[in-house]
């Protein structure tokens, strides 16, 4: 982070997330209980837009951003920022871990899959669309797999993850519609990640 992105001030919301996503997962290992009172604190998150650094919210051209945002020392969560351009969107894939997905800004849309018992996907009837504010779940209990997009054709939106491992390193799959699938780690966009620790400056 550089001297002119001085979000220290703003940063103290995500740094009070980290701590209280900490606390819970301290508190309990039920995983409805983690989504539960996850979903709040995440709501509380990104009720505020003031605190996303300005390096974690920059669209690429051609393909949706993965900013890393901190990561639990023990792997137990992440935070990510994921940031679409206009137009973009993910494949289908799966997480297999417990994940929260709020909406900072934009509009985001998404339909999810079930896999049918010989392998092949189908709609799960359920779409959804995320304005800022709202937080949804997923996770192999409760629907896993999934395919989102920037629901606004000329400006960028962002969606604040969370995510039950350091998602960037867990080994996944794409889907296509016909049941193939195809292996992936997704890595992150950012080789920085923002400083959340320095108690100096204040907002
Ligand atoms: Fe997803």
């Amino acid at each position: 982070m550089t001297g002119s992105d001085d979000h220290t001030g703003g940063l103290a919301r995500l740094r009070g997330f980290v701590t209280a996503m900490a606390d819970v997962l301290e508190s309990t290992a039920d995983e409805a209980v983690i989504l539960q009172s996850g979903s709040a604190l995440l709501a509380g998150l990104v009720a505020h837009d003031d605190w996303l650094p300005a390096d974690c919210a920059v669209p690429h051209p051609d393909r949706y951003q993965q900013y890393l945002l901190h990561c639990d020392s023990r792997e137990r969560f992440c935070v990510v920022s994921f940031v679409w351009g206009p137009g973009q969107g993910t494949p289908i894939h799966d997480h297999r871990v417990w994940g929260l997905i709020g909406m900072l800004r934009g509009r985001e849309q998404a339909e999810r899959y079930d896999l049918a018992a010989d392998g092949r996907l189908i709609s799960a009837g359920t779409g959804s669309v995320l304005e800022p504010g709202m937080v949804e779940a997923v996770s192999p209990r409760i629907g896993d797999i999934h395919r989102v997009w920037n629901a606004i054709a000329d400006a960028p939106s962002i969606s604040i993850h969370v995510y039950g491992a350091n998602i960037g390193a867990v080994e996944r799959a794409t889907y296509t519609a016909d049941g193939g699938r195809k292996r992936f780690i997704s890595g992150y966009a950012n080789t920085q990640l923002p400083n959340l620790w320095d108690r100096s400056v204040r907002a």
